[in-house]
């Protein structure tokens, strides 16, 4: 399968169609400890790339990432707009316009991780989407090296975001808004893990239709 951008429509299609149909829960999640705005922040940049989607599908990589991250950066808000947004352009500036296998995806996605890392100055442990985004870096790495065949790749990322999704209800929250109730901050799933983990859902099953798809 080549990874093409002419994929995105479908794949921002297949976001909104996630987010929206989560909303209330993230939104109940967001509320026990955050102040419940991250859906609707999200769903204000999902909104602004479906309307450049077809757009976005014409360009190459490096430039719809860049254009991505800057719409999330400038659509979202709050603090999941600019770690999306950092995600986004750090992937531009590191695809350099190589042809898209397992490999370099791998590479580019854990490039947009360790961004997000450093703008967030956050690791994995504290409560955060980052509880999602690294260990699914690390199982696209893990497989590119292994060269697993692309449906149980997509099989693996799918499970590790659920798994890191579900670890951060026991964590104490020591980023963000959640921080502020300190022990109370326990017990609930992070608002941010959550959304990460339905969208590289939702995008892994796209793609996992679009591998069986008769050509
Ligand atoms: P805000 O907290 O400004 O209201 P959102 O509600 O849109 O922003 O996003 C909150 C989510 O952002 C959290 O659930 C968490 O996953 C993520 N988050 C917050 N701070 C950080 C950080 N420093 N590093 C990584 N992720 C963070
Ligand atoms: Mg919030």
């Amino acid at each position: 399968m080549q990874l093409v951008p002419a994929l995105l429509p479908s794949l921002i299609q297949a976001i909104d169609h996630v987010i929206e149909k989560n909303a209330e829960e993230v939104t109940a999640l967001d509320q026990a400890i955050g102040d419940g705005d991250h859906v609707t922040n999200l769903q204000r940049g999902i909104k602004a790339l479906t309307v450049q989607s077809d757009e976005l599908a014409q360009l190459d990589w490096t430039t719809a990432w860049q254009k991505i991250g800057m719409t999330m950066m400038t659509a979202v808000g709050g603090a999941s707009g600019s770690l999306y947004g950092t995600l986004f352009v750090a992937m531009s500036k590191a695809a350099r316009d190589r042809p898209l296998d397992l490999q370099a995806f791998a590479e580019i996605f854990s490039c947009g991780v360790d961004a997000v890392k450093q703008r967030g100055k956050a690791d994995a442990g504290e409560k955060t989407m980052l509880d999602v985004l690294i260990p699914v870096a690390a199982s696209l790495r893990q497989a590119a090296a292994d060269s697993v065949a692309l449906p149980v790749v997509l099989e693996n990322v799918a499970q590790t975001a659920i798994a890191g999704m579900e670890s951060t209800r026991d964590m104490l929250a020591t980023k963000g808004r959640a921080s502020f109730l300190e022990e109370r901050s326990r017990g609930h799933i992070d608002a941010g893990a959550k959304t990460s983990q339905l969208m590289i859902c939702a995008l892994a099953g796209v793609l996992t239709e679009h591998l069986t798809a008769p050509a």
